[in-house]
This record gives C-alpha cells, structure tokens and sequence, in this order.
C-alpha cells in the first residue's frame, strides 16, 4: 500500500489513447495508425492492468478530473469507453462533479456517437479543429474539412455538450496576419467556451521540421507569429474570454480543471505508453514530488501489463530547489503569475545562480513584471516568448 502521503489533494487522470487513422505532418505525439480490432482490444485490457496495479500501489485515491487525450480517443468504440470508465470507477474515488473530458477529431463522431459517450459520463469534449481553412487543414495532414469541423461542434451541442473547447492553430507555413486572425473569429462565433490556441512548431523528427529544413515550407516571421498570437488574444479577451494560460482561453467557470492542476502542481496520475504521473505532497509549505513516466513502446507497455508489472521506465525525487523552480515556472505560464508566500520565499528564489539578473533583463525588455516580495508574471509580450523565458529561468538551476 502507499507508503506516501500524497492523497490530500484530489488528483487528476490522464489516459493516453495512442491511436490515430493517420498521422499529421506536424504531430511529435505518441501514436500509432496500426488500428487492428485485436490491437485495440489488447490495449484496453492492459489499460485496464495498469489502473488496477497503481491502485493497488497507491490506493483508492481522490479523482477530480480525468482526460482521455491522445492519439485519437474518438477512435474508440463505445465498449472501449465504457470499461475504461468502469475500470477507473472501481478502483477511484471520482468525485460526482468531477470534470471528464474527452479529445475528439471532427472526423471521427457524430451526433449518435456525441449522445453515447455523454451517457457514459464524459462532460467535456475538446475538439481537435485546428482551422477553419480547407487549404490548411490540408497542408496540416487533417482528415477533417472545414464543414465537418462546424458540424462536429454543432452536433456536440446538440448532444448536450455544454463545456465544449475547441483547438486552433496559428503561424501555418504562409500564413499571413489576417488569415490567422479571421480563423480564431470564425471559431469564436461557433459558440464555444473555452479555446485552446496553439501556434505551430515543426518538430524535431516530424516530416514537417525535414520539409521546413529542406526550405520548403516558408514559416511566418518572428514577428508575424507575435502579431498572431497578441492580435488573436487581443480578439478573445474583447469577446470576454480570460486567457488564463499562455494557450488557453476561456468563459468564465470554463477553465480546463485537468489542466489547472497541472499548472497548480497537484498530483496527477497518467495511463497508458509515455504517460507520466507525479505525486505530490505539501506538508508545512514543503513538497515533496515522486514522478514516474511509462516506456514510450505500446508493444514493451503490452506485454509488461500481460506480466502484471508496470511499465515505469523511470521514476525522479526532486530536490527542494528544483520543486520551488518549477512552482514558480508553471505558474508564470498563467495569467495571475507567482505570488510568492512570503519573503523568505522570495530571496530564496533570487538566492538561485544569476536568477536576479536573469529576471531583471526580462523586465527591462518589458517581457516581465516583479513586484519584488510579491508576485512575478508575464506581460502579453512576455506570453509570446514564455518557452524561451522559462528556459532561460530554468537555467539558473542549471549553471
Ligand atoms: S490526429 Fe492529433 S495525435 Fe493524431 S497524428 Fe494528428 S495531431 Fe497527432
């Protein structure tokens, strides 16, 4: 049994589906397009292993939310679903408001599918729309067209989806300024309450990053892509969505809760090849953080559930320095920024190799705001370049 105290807190669950009909041009996921009847059900079954084997490690532990991300999820049938759903609701407490979301590609649902899986209990649906553009849904390998897009988020409506995001794209290859703006408005009028917008980066290892390395795609400037994202932003926030992550826009009360705990460092547990878990406790304002992360190979991952062993390719301890760091980083992801517990907290973080001169160069370029004491945030600006500013921070630790 669970020799850590790291339940207090409800957790979240994240089930990697590692299934697609094809691969995107674009995609680093984890995924697979072999979709054998035989494969799939042997996926599950070991699914349904592992939920059962890190219960037993860890026990019935609190759930808050789930997500069945991917990969595909949509791909599976509505027998698959349910006994993931089954499995999970043996072995965890779920919380009867607990938020339960499910990834899907326009191209795979409908209106009869949508009201099923509404039945079995799934209340947020995050729809994989990407763009409302033909011609860029064809260059990003999409199987979906802009009419099944619509469709699709009309139809999850109409099934009683009442929390329903959607996912867009900007800073495609030859994408202008406008082109990208006019596709966030047209994705704001299709009615929904949160919207993930995600600019576009060719991947190491992906056949997009060869292509672009090949010089063959002509990706935006630097600063068309911060003109994107910020006039994208500018539009959203008017329209009164919060942008209360870096990508992540929502109404009020719409806020992916998944993915608040993430950020909010709570502990989550994940299922399934490459997921990772993190189990975290606070005692006194002290953390203490195990994280384990499974073999990214669905054969390895297979046969170690027919074994009835896991398949943790690695487990990491993290010491208090790199805790406090990482606090600190995910926070300043969002909106609200970090706002440190006291002042001790503060100089402590200062106390990190060249972080005090490190974050007042991102304040002089008006990428950062410090209120010395307080709290650290990004600017809108800063939110354009956050990777490379917290990369930047992160090295303090690291030099
Ligand atoms: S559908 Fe999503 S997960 Fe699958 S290949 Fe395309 S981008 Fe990747």
């Amino acid at each position: 049994m669970n020799s850590y105290h790291y339940s207090e807190r409800p957790i979240g669950i994240y089930v990697h589906i590692p299934f697609c009909y094809s691969k995107c041009g674009y995609c680093d996921f984890y995924s697979l397009t072999d979709l054998s009847q035989k494969k799939l059900v042997e996926y599950i079954d070991s699914l349904e292993a592992e939920i059962d084997l890190i219960a037993e490690t860890y026990g019935s532990l609190e759930v808050q939310s789930i997500y069945l991300g991917g990969g595909t999820p949509s791909i599976l049938n509505l027998e698959c679903i349910e006994n993931i759903w089954e499995s999970l609701n043996t072995k965890y407490r779920i919380n009867e408001d607990a938020e339960i979301t499910m990834e899907a590609n326009p191209d795979s649902i409908d209106l009869k599918y949508l009201r099923e899986i509404r039945k079995i209990g799934i209340n947020r649906l995050s729809i994989g729309v990407q763009s409302l553009i033909d011609e860029e849904l064809k260059l990003l390998d999409r199987r979906h067209d802009s009419t099944q897009a619509i469709k699709a988020v009309r139809e999850a409506r109409e099934a009683g989806f009442g929390n329903l995001s959607i996912d867009v794209m900007f800073g495609l290859p030859s994408q202008e300024i406008e082109t990208a703006v006019s596709n966030v408005i047209e994705a704001e009028a299709l009615g929904v309450d949160h919207l993930s917008l995600y600019g576009l980066i060719p991947e190491p290892g992906t056949p997009m990053r060869e292509q672009f390395e090949r010089g063959e795609l002509p990706f935006p400037s630097g600063g068309d892509y911060a003109e994107m994202y910020l006039q994208s932003s500018a539009f959203l926030t008017g329209k009164g969505f919060r942008r209360y992550e870096i990508s992540n826009f929502a109404r009020k009360g719409f806020e992916c809760r998944h993915n608040l705990n993430y950020w909010n460092y709570g502990s989550y547990l994940g299922f399934g090849p490459s997921a990772h878990s993190a189990l975290i406790s606070c005692e006194k304002g002290e953390y203490r953080v195990k994280r384990f992360w499974n073999y990214k190979d669905l054969d390895r991952y297979v046969r170690r559930m027919k074994k009835n062993t896991t398949a943790v390719e690695d487990t990491e301890e993290l010491d208090s320095d790199k805790i406090a760091l990482e606090r600190l980083l995910l926070r300043l992801r969002m909106e609200e920024g970090y706002r440190f517990a006291s002042d001790d907290e503060y100089y402590r973080f200062m106390s990190f190799d060249d972080m005090k001169s490190r974050i007042d160069n991102l304040c002089d370029k008006r990428m950062l705001v410090l209120e010395p004491g307080k709290a650290i945030r990004c600017t809108d600006v800063g939110f354009v370049y956050a990777d490379e500013i917290i990369a930047g921070i992160s090295s303090s630790l690291n030099t």
